[in-house]
């Protein structure tokens, strides 16, 4: 039973890097809801085979984990979600807060954005509803106002005032 075929490194569809290895490492098998340790994406074969299904192990389909977790990695190249929460959604602005759910329509106390899904799926429209800027924008702001702010917080400072 050692040396099948089937013991071949399984790399993680969405981080690319090799996957579950603490999970492995104890002998156990690949089975589906395993996290992966690098991108938190939960491994599920249906996923696997059809990048846009969303069979239900992930609040995302493949496709968009994957878009998802790389605009993290803009965000903060040193993203893991080990570090980060485990449960919840990600403020895609900061990465510094977690909603309870996905388009949970919470504000995030750290950059002031307002958790829309919406606008996360497509990042250069929707200025003005939910938010007063796209998603893409309003990261440059975030950023912007971090360089000259460093403890900028948004519930403590509020909206950044134009710079
Ligand atoms: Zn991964
Ligand atoms: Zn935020």
């Amino acid at each position: 039973m050692k040396s099948s075929g089937k013991s071949k490194p399984l790399f993680c569809p969405v981080c690319r890097r090799l996957f579950f290895t603490g999970n492995l490492l104890h002998g156990k098998k690949l089975k589906e809801g395993y996290e992966c340790v690098s991108c938190g994406w939960k491994y599920d074969p249906v996923q696997q085979k059809d990048p846009d299904s969303c069979s239900g192990l992930n609040q995302l389909s493949l496709n968009d984990y994957t878009a998802m977790y790389h605009s993290k990695l803009r965000e903060n190249p040193q993203f893991c979600f080990r570090n980060s929460v485990t449960s919840g959604h990600l403020c895609p602005v900061c990465g510094r807060h977690a909603f309870e759910r996905i388009s949970s329509h919470d504000i995030c106390t750290q950059c002031g954005w307002e958790d829309d899904q919406l606008m996360e799926k497509e990042p250069d429209k929707w200025a003005g509803t939910s938010n007063d800027l796209c998603l893409n924008d309003y990261i440059k702001r975030y950023r912007n106002t971090l360089k000259k702010h460093p403890d900028y917080n948004f519930a403590k400072d509020g909206m950044p005032k134009d710079l």
